[in-house]
């Protein structure tokens, strides 16, 4: 489709979608803010959590780090440990380096400019148009999923959306039927995608664009969006030992790239001296985006000051204690393991 901003046949579409938000705009805390660093700190606390879960999380992060100076200056295990609960631990290890980036390169002034917000670490393009148009009255609609499924079925549009050119497509699309204050209706069309156009049976009688939407007038809206890609799952096994002796256990953070880094977990391996003194097995399973894992841990008391203080001083793990231990970030699935030692 022809992208035409100007005076388009199908702004009356975006107008009728924020006359709705006018009045269904939800009450969301930073929704009274025009603060880029909260605006910024939100976006990427909901881009893989609900509203519901992480609001709290989203507040107490804002409450220790009010602003951009604050967490630059944290200790990154802290920043992650306020992280907990949220999940996708990398989004809090990049905002803690994009909040340097801010401070080094733009004298702790958060950046106006899309194509500068946009060279901040972990800030994508939705991001981006998101900061760029709530905050600095930026024009580019912040396109993600929502916009893809509402776009798809007003339009009837048969596109592909695991098509690598998705994003401009409906990019382009976005731009015909977008009103004057972007702002206002990227944050519309996210609140039309969850709460009224879901993915599965969309509420179409209480939805403002029912009488422009063709895929409803053709009775047709769970054909839209379109999508013939499935990404595929991978199936991950891991096996750890909780090694413990008179209520401590050892743990250490992981360094490499894999999914927890950063993240605290139990020793991944033991020497012999210390099978002798394993007990038992459980197994967890545990879903991400794209992987299955099962995970087995393996519970090993060890009876013997000894062997505990050389397996200890061999491997440098951290002892901890339960008690301690809610001041490390784990895993969800160790940190319940942990929580069922108690
Ligand atoms: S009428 Fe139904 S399918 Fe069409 S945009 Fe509204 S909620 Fe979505």
């Amino acid at each position: 489709m022809k992208k035409n901003t100007q005076n388009s046949d199908f702004q009356h579409i975006g107008n009728k979608l924020l006359d709705w938000y006018k009045e269904n705009a939800r009450d969301l805390p930073f929704r009274q803010t025009k603060d880029p660093y909260k605006i910024w700190i939100c976006e990427i606390v909901f881009q893989q959590t609900r509203i519901s879960q992480g609001l709290n999380h989203y507040n107490n992060f804002i409450r220790r780090f009010p602003d951009v100076q604050t967490l630059a200056d944290a200790e990154e295990d802290e920043v992650i440990l306020y992280w907990k609960g949220l999940g996708y631990y990398s989004r809090a290890i990049n905002v803690h380096k994009a909040s340097q980036q801010i401070m080094n390169d733009y004298n702790g002034v958060f950046p106006s400019q899309y194509e500068d917000i946009l060279k901040l670490k972990g800030v994508g393009k939705y991001t981006a148009a998101a900061i760029s148009s709530i905050c600095f009255e930026g024009k580019i609609p912040a396109v993600d999923g929502n916009f893809y499924r509402v776009l798809s079925r007003v339009f009837a549009d048969n596109f592909d959306i695991s098509n690598s050119r998705a994003f401009n497509y409906f990019s382009a699309l976005a731009e015909m039927i977008m009103p004057q204050n972007v702002g206002d209706f990227n944050q519309a069309m996210m609140d039309l995608g969850s709460e009224i156009c879901k993915p599965k049976n969309p509420l179409c009688h209480e939805c403002p664009l029912q009488e422009d939407c063709l895929a409803f007038s053709m009775n047709k809206t769970s054909e839209f969006p379109v999508k013939t890609k499935k990404i595929k799952t991978e199936d991950l096994h891991l096996k750890y030992y909780f090694v413990h002796r008179n209520g401590r256990f050892l743990i250490r953070q992981r360094k490499d790239d894999f999914i927890w880094k950063k993240l605290f977990e139990f020793p991944d391996s033991i020497s012999e001296k210390l099978e002798p003194f394993s007990k038992g097995t459980k197994t967890i399973s545990h879903k991400l985006t794209h992987k299955n894992l099962t995970i087995e841990v393996v519970d090993v008391e060890v009876t013997s000051e000894a062997v505990w203080n050389e397996f200890v001083t061999q491997n440098q793990y951290i002892i901890t204690d339960l008690e301690a231990s809610h001041e490390k970030s784990f895993p969800k699935p160790l940190e319940n393991y942990i929580q069922n030692q108690k």
